[in-house]
């Protein structure tokens, strides 16, 4: 079964900047989605402006893999799509969040911190290193890899210390950013991965290229959905799997509902 990849993204600089629409004609999505697309990956996109922010319950359900793009328009994403977002998440869908979707309101959600850092925008020279060459999504890449031109992010970065730290940049300004972390909640794997500033043809790039697709295939978790995710169910003493002596106070009556 390949991987069902949803490529979201706001979708505001390709209307409204002439710059970022010759870099990315098709938008960010799309172009995002014609690297993703092959054999392994089936994928389509969605943006801000559709109904439901094209996230509908139904075409979460069929998602393996969210990617995320977002920038201008956090503010604007409904608190309601977001939980059911988050909730999908926990269940097992991946999500790639990009670039400044750090700030997003689904990335801050499932990190609980503000998720702040420095920036600055001066088209300088990202060196992106591999800390971790035998991880997944550094496969296929060198000891380091070049952006001509990116837009600075500097620690800290107010994130959770993550499971991995797969890459760390240097800027030619001097500041350093840890550029590719690993998280998993609930049952859902995160990659937050740092280039793609709007102004650059960062995605146009092989080897960022070559990260998407493999994050993409990292991401996926191909267990069942953890449907129960939510449930906190009473397992009362006669249903413990070794029979036990209550001992003590009980506050709770057998069969009671789950904590809510
Ligand atoms: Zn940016």
């Amino acid at each position: 079964m390949p991987i069902r990849t949803l490529v979201w993204n706001e979708n505001r600089h390709e209307q409204t900047n002439a710059l970022v629409r010759r870099l990315y004609p098709r938008g960010i999505h799309g172009e995002i989605a014609a690297v993703l697309s092959g054999p392994e990956v089936t994928v389509s996109t969605a943006t801000l402006d559709e109904p439901e922010h094209g996230l509908a319950s139904e075409r979460l359900e069929k998602t393996d893999v969210l990617v995320w793009w977002g920038h201008a328009a956090h503010g604007e994403v409904e608190d309601a799509i977001v939980e059911r977002v988050q909730q999908r998440v926990w269940e097992g869908m991946g999500l790639v969040a990009l670039h400044s979707s750090h700030f997003s309101k689904i990335f801050r959600r499932l990190m609980g911190t503000p998720c702040a850092l420095s920036w600055r925008e001066a088209g300088e020279v990202e060196r992106v290193w591999v800390l971790n060459p035998g991880h997944p999504i550094a496969s296929g890449l060198g000891a380091y890899f070049e952006i001509a031109n990116e837009e600075m992010y500097g620690e800290p970065f107010s994130v959770p210390e993550p499971m991995e730290t797969v890459f760390i940049s240097w800027f030619e300004g001097g500041e350093v950013f840890r550029s590719g972390m690993t998280y998993q909640r609930g049952a859902g794997r995160i990659f937050y991965f740092r280039p793609g500033h709007e102004a650059y043809p960062t995605y146009h790039d092989p080897n960022v290229q070559t990260v998407l697709r493999n994050a993409v295939k990292w991401a996926h978790n191909s267990a069942p959905a953890w449907q129960r995710v939510n449930e906190a169910p009473n397992r009362p003493p006669d249903k413990a799997p070794v029979p036990i002596k209550v001992k003590g106070p009980r506050l709770h009556a057998d069969g009671e509902a789950g904590y809510r």
